[in-house]
């Protein structure tokens, strides 16, 4: 087993690396440069993290918000790995302690904010401790055009030169022109082996909804997922305020959070998210960047995103740690007309524009999907995909019906009216209601005058929101959002093509109460609940997020694994050795309802490995042996620390074995036969 592989297991306590994490980590071990591009939730950090450990010297970490930073230290210290931050946020005492690690040469890994390199004397101190490598996280953040640009990553790239020792830069966007500024910044235009991770996350379960009485909806979604954390996204800040209220007044523990907030109110509700267990935050999308709880459980949009890669970002918050996570985002013809609207009134050029109404087109296209959704956002990414099983449509697929004739007459009522009104008179005109409106406009005389009456009012709706879905017709800001045809419809109104669309939106939406996934079934709930107990309180003890103690994903693998021992604990996704010393017993403990047998601790630094089953039968043959074979002669032992290393170095004669700390030649007499057996046994 490689070196990576085994710290995998024994720091991170993960048994198996993720998609693509093991060659990246190969490749940064190596020394070599790297651009990796991996989805949010991919496991980017355990990509710098591991390599530090396995290389000589001190890897210099770059990463934009001091929050993260400070979460990922604390993540590495439960571990067990000598980790440090420099940040603007550092007290006193704790940069002393930094600088003292470093001077003594124990650190790995040296977080540092950006604007810490401008500093006088920074770059001597780094040569100084030895940075043999930099990680840069969020490497996007060096790209000038993007909306995340730090000025001080700038100084990155002559850093790198300057140590002269390999850099690996790692960011979840994923677009060319970034890629290439990443490049000539960092890398000084020399292309870095690069790594373009999946953009698949299977936990995650994607819905749309079409709106119908929105607030109802999210609060509906949100009180079937008490006690669970998630993010509510909405389009305005106003809108945060009043749903977070709402939520409130229906028990949630909930808070709003935007841009126009304090800094300080801000970073609170930062805080309290990242600690608190089941805290919802309903939020523009100002809130994000700082946010890295990997325990969220759901996230729901109560208005439609701008794009399909703010849809894809947004939702990947959720279920991080690999858990079962929902997503549910709802949408109307409102939504389309408010983003469209942003991007013809933006200050953008025409190219852009262009490019964008494309962006929101592919998510509206995702809303009104047939199929399944995942498929169709993997394919706009360039993946191919099987349906994925994990998704509404994939749940029940959609009841559809040949829509040709139905959009041919709302083309043609929307032509006869010169491209002047929205879609409440049109429809009207197409279900011959004589409105005022209507009669004073003459719009009654014409041929399009009532030619839809078979359909409801709610599904010729549905038609023109999924007209506008699919770019059949677009708002035109300058006519107050009257609809206009767009060259898509054409071949439609020509009599070219026809159109299938969905009939049971509607009516799901009303009748729909949002199945809740589960994430342990029935009979495991109440343990996970207990787990989850005694995690909120070490947590509080530490005053640290509970994810730092274990993620849910550990915890619900405990739950339906039921481990016994410490041995079985240790094979347990995300107990790595330190967390194994600190908190198995303490977890072993509600999972048996007793105290567990009590381990030598020098046992138990072995558990999960095998050294420590063969420490045992070490020790079961000392102890037939205490007496002599005949059992009669004087009572002789070894130390627990000789057993232990005799377990690890597994010496192969007696010679060898002689030589283990504590040991004798009568010992060796006595127990070194039936030991040698055992380490040959395996
Ligand atoms: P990001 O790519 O967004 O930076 P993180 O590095 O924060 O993602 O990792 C997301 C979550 O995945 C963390 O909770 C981390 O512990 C977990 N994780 C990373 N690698 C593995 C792995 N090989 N097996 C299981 N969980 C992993
Ligand atoms: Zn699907």
């Amino acid at each position: 087993m490689s070196e990576a592989k085994s710290l995998l297991s024994s720091v991170f306590g993960f048994s198996d690396f993720r998609p693509g994490q093991e060659e990246i980590v190969e490749a940064v071990t190596r020394g070599e440069n790297t651009l990796a591009i991996m989805p949010t939730g991919g496991g980017k950090s355990l990509c710098f993290q591991l390599p530090a450990l396995c290389r000589e010297g001190v890897t210099l970490v770059i990463s934009p918000l001091i929050a993260l930073m400070r979460d990922q230290v604390r993540g590495l210290r439960e571990a067990g790995v000598e980790a440090g931050a420099l940040t603007s946020a550092n007290t006193e005492a704790e940069r002393d302690e930094v600088f003292e690690a470093l001077e003594a040469g124990r650190t790995k890994l040296l977080y540092m904010a950006p604007e810490r390199l401008a500093a006088g004397g920074t770059i001597g101190m780094l040569r100084r401790i030895g940075v043999s490598m930099i990680a840069v996280d969020e490497a996007h953040c060096v790209s000038q055009w993007g909306h995340d640009f730090r000025p001080d990553y700038l100084a990155i790239g002559r850093l790198r030169e300057t140590l002269d020792v390999p850099l690996a830069a790692f960011t979840a966007t994923a677009d060319e022109e970034t890629r290439e500024e990443i490049v000539q910044r960092l890398f000084a235009g020399q292309a870095p082996r690069l790594f373009l991770g999946g953009f698949d996350r299977p936990n995650i379960h994607l819905a749309f909804a079409p709106k119908n009485g929105p607030r109802k909806q999210i609060l509906t979604y949100a009180s079937a997922r008490k006690g669970q954390s998630g993010i509510v996204y909405c389009s305005s800040r106003a809108k945060t305020e009043d749903i977070a209220a709402a939520l409130r007044a229906e028990g949630h523990a909930a808070c709003h959070y935007h841009g126009a907030m304090d800094a300080d109110d801000r970073r609170e509700v930062e805080r309290r998210f990242s600690q608190e267990d089941g805290l919802i935050v309903t939020a523009t999308v100002a809130f994000g960047m700082g946010v890295d709880k990997p325990d969220i459980r759901w996230v729901a949009h109560a208005d439609l995103p701008k794009s399909i890669e703010s849809y894809y970002q947004e939702i990947g918050r959720a279920g991080r740690d690999g858990a079962p996570a929902e997503t549910l985002t709802l949408y109307g013809p409102d939504d389309i007309r408010l983003r469209r609207t942003q991007i013809d009134e933006g200050l953008a050029p025409a190219e852009r524009k262009g490019a964008d109404h494309g962006r929101l087109n592919a998510l509206l296209g995702l809303a009104e999907a047939l199929g399944c959704r995942r498929q169709k956002l993997l394919a706009y990414f360039g993946e191919d995909a099987a349906p994925c099983g994990n998704c509404d449509l994939c749940d029940r697929p959609p009841e559809t019906f040949d829509a040709t004739t139905p959009v041919r007459m709302a083309l043609s009522a929307i032509l006869r009216t010169d491209e002047w009104f929205g879609a409440g008179h049109l429809i009207d005109i197409v279900m011959g209601n004589a409105t005022d409106k209507v009669r004073a406009r003459g719009h009654d005389g014409l041929p399009t005058f009532g030619v839809g009456k078979e359909y409801t009012k709610p599904q010729w709706q549905a038609v023109f929101r999924q007209m506008m879905g699919h770019d059949l017709v677009r708002p035109d800001p300058e006519r107050h959002g009257a609809l206009r045809m767009t060259e898509n419809a054409r071949p439609i109104l020509r009599g070219e093509a026809g159109i299938t669309l969905r009939r049971d939106v509607i009516r799901a939406a009303q009748s729909a109460r949002p199945a809740v996934r589960a994430m342990v079934n029935e009979e495991d709930a109440p343990l996970l609940s207990a787990l989850k107990a005694k995690r909120r309180a070490l947590a509080e003890a530490l005053r640290a997020p509970a994810y730092v103690v274990f993620t849910d994903r550990t915890l619900v693998e405990m739950a339906e694994k039921r481990p016994t021992t410490l041995d079985q604990m240790a094979g347990i996704g995300g107990v790595g050795a330190t967390k194994l010393e600190r908190y198995g017993a303490a977890f072993l403990e509600i999972i048996t309802g007793g105290a567990p047998d009590p381990v030598h601790p020098m046992r138990r630094k072995m558990a999960g490995r095998s050294a420590g089953a063969v420490f045992d039968r070490l020790h079961e043959a000392q102890t037939d042996l205490a007496r002599g074979t005949d059992g009669t002669e004087k009572p002789m032992s070894c130390t627990n620390s000789t057993l232990k290393w005799i377990a690890e170095r597994r010496p192969a004669t007696l010679d060898e074995l002689e030589r283990a700390p504590g040991m004798s030649a009568p010992k060796v007499e006595r127990f070194g036969p039936a030991f040698l057996e055992v380490l040959a046994e395996g």
